[in-house]
């Protein structure tokens, strides 16, 4: 084929299809866009994607515009209090909630915009020390103030969780276990603050079937989909 666009549409056509297969029907399937052009986003979408995930709300604020109105925006990255308000008047669902100051601004700024917006709170289960996400301790103190009705304009949907970036399958499989546990039994010692759980979000492009197998019903898949980032 001499036209590049087309051959970079089938190839995107064939990625996509392979990924979706790859995954049961409960599972919904967040394609992460960051640094991909608006064109690459426009040509997923033609092709039926409706649920993308961004970064960066400097990104996300500059794409949303020039895209089509019936996207939802996930905000899957660490989000920086005073970067809320740039994404709080269209964003989705926020995946990677990990305080209570985030919680009150996000509260805040949905008010302002006369909005609910979705949150999921990331969980610290990764080895490493860099990965955000909240502690046992942290996570519980945040239910709860919910459970007492804290931060009325938010729907807590669920949980989100990233492995340990390793060869080690075997502690993959742990890591979304134990949060995929968590999940499942919060809702047990906090049922009002968790009467909306809906949502286990786990797994991206190199761990998504071992997230999937431990619970997920929510994966984040950039590469898989869109090829290496940065080619
Ligand atoms: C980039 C990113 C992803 C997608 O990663 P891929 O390996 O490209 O699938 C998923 N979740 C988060 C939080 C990310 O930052």
């Amino acid at each position: 084929m001499s036209d590049p666009g087309m051959t970079y549409a089938a190839g995107l056509s064939e990625r996509y299809d392979r990924v979706k297969a790859a995954l049961p029907p409960h599972v919904r399937l967040v394609a992460v866009s960051k640094t991909r052009s608006v064109e690459e986003v426009q040509a997923l979408y033609a092709l039926g994607q409706r649920d993308f995930g961004e970064n960066y709300p400097q990104e996300l604020k500059t794409k949303q515009p020039l895209l089509p109105a019936d996207i939802r925006w996930h905000f899957i990255g660490h989000l920086q209090t005073n970067k809320v308000k740039m994404i709080a008047g269209f964003v989705h669902l926020v995946h990677a909630v990990d305080s209570q100051r985030l919680l009150d601004e996000l509260d805040k700024r949905a008010e302002a915009a006369g909005r609910r917006i979705g949150v999921l709170l990331q969980r610290h289960i990764a080895r490493e020390e860099s990965k955000h996400g909240l502690d046992e301790a942290k996570l519980e103190a945040i239910l709860v103030l919910r459970e007492q009705g804290a931060w009325p304009h938010l729907d807590f949907q669920g949980m989100m969780g990233m492995a340990t970036l390793t060869e080690d399958l075997g502690q993959v499989q742990q890591e979304f276990e134990g949060l995929a546990e968590t999940y499942r039994t919060l809702p047990l010692k906090y049922p009002r603050a968790c009467a909306g759980f809906d949502t286990l979000s786990m797994g991206m492009s190199d761990d998504a079937p071992i997230a999937v197998e431990a619970g997920s019903n929510m994966v984040r898949i950039g590469t898989a989909i869109f090829g290496p980032r940065g080619a």
